[in-house]
């Protein structure tokens, strides 16, 4: 993960100690090679550019060039930058102590949704809890038949409808009035349908449900190969249902971390989660420190 930014952050900070003695140039110098590592890594323009405005402010100055180890100094103020910049976070999700919490799960078809449904189940599960999955995803016919062989792997019930005759709000709406009258549950976790592309239709959808059955909580879930555009569209997302925190999916694969370093910035929504793989007990919570210093290397 990260090789790239990693060697090219290291590169940049080679270059902050050419001469042996830091000078403001060097600075300068190293903070372009920074400003460059983060544009490969798929971080926007406008996005890299207040980091490296932040950093520079800090940087640059009598105060660190005076300090015992300059060079340490300016990669100090770069890692906390970083810090800032995926942070802060909350892991919490809203759950209710003596009533149904209802997480609302949203993404766009193939970013990963229906496998971190389960694997959010498994998690609350393993925490206590009695999760319900619903399946709501009408919109891609394998997807019913998916949630169900996943939560019969995690030893979670799954409540589904006849998609011939039922509507991605009934279904919502249904599972959550199950779980209340059973008792059966205390998490409902919907997953609700995707497509190729953020469009009218899916977003009326979702804010139907959103509107109508209230969830506590909303994450999206965000394919973190695709970089800006994953920024992108959790934009969209949030300004349409106003998001509560992001998964990000498949962090395992080669991803470059644009999505990573720019999701909290652009959208204001933070990582909650990332997918570290396809097995349903690849989910982590995202912490802001520790992925900085993973990318630093
Ligand atoms: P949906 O269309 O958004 O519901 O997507 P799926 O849940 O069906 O996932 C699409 C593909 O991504 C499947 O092959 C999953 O196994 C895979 N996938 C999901 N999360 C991860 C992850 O964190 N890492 C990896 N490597 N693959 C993942």
């Amino acid at each position: 993960m990260f090789e790239s930014i990693t060697k090219n952050l290291n590169e940049a900070f080679s270059a902050f100690r050419i001469g042996g003695k830091l000078t403001e140039k060097n600075i300068r110098d190293g903070l372009q090679q920074v400003r460059q590592a983060l544009l490969e890594a798929d971080v926007s323009y406008d996005v890299t550019k207040e980091f490296i405005d932040k950093v520079a402010e800090e940087a640059v100055g009598d105060k660190v060039l005076k300090s015992l180890d300059p060079t340490e100094q300016v990669v100090g103020i770069v890692y906390q930058e970083l810090v800032n910049l995926m942070g802060p976070v909350d892991h919490s999700l809203a759950i209710k102590r003596n009533d149904v919490s209802v997480i609302m799960m949203v993404g766009l078809q193939g970013s990963g949704k229906t496998t971190t449904c389960g694997k959010l189940a498994r998690l609350l599960k393993e925490q206590g809890h009695r999760p319900l999955l619903v399946a709501a995803d009408l919109q891609r016919p394998a997807a019913i038949e998916q949630l169900r062989v996943i939560g019969e792997q995690i030893g979670v019930p799954v409540y589904s409808e006849d998609p011939k005759t039922s509507s991605p709000l009934k279904v919502c709406q249904n599972g959550v009035k199950q779980a209340k009258k059973t008792g059966d549950a205390d998490i409902v976790i919907l997953d609700t349908a995707g497509r190729l592309h953020v469009d009218d239709e899916l977003m009326a959808e979702l804010e139907a449900i959103d509107r109508k059955v209230r969830p506590d909580q909303a994450l999206l879930v965000c394919d973190a190969m695709t970089g800006q555009d994953a920024v992108n569209s959790a934009k969209t997302f949030n300004e349409a249902l106003e998001i509560d925190g992001v998964i990000l999916s498949k962090m395992d694969g080669d991803t470059r971390g644009g999505a990573a370093l720019s999701v909290k910035q652009v959208t204001g929504v933070p990582i909650k989660f990332i997918g570290v793989g396809e097995q349903l007990d690849r989910l982590e919570e995202f912490h802001p420190d520790r992925m900085a210093s993973r990318i630093m290397g």
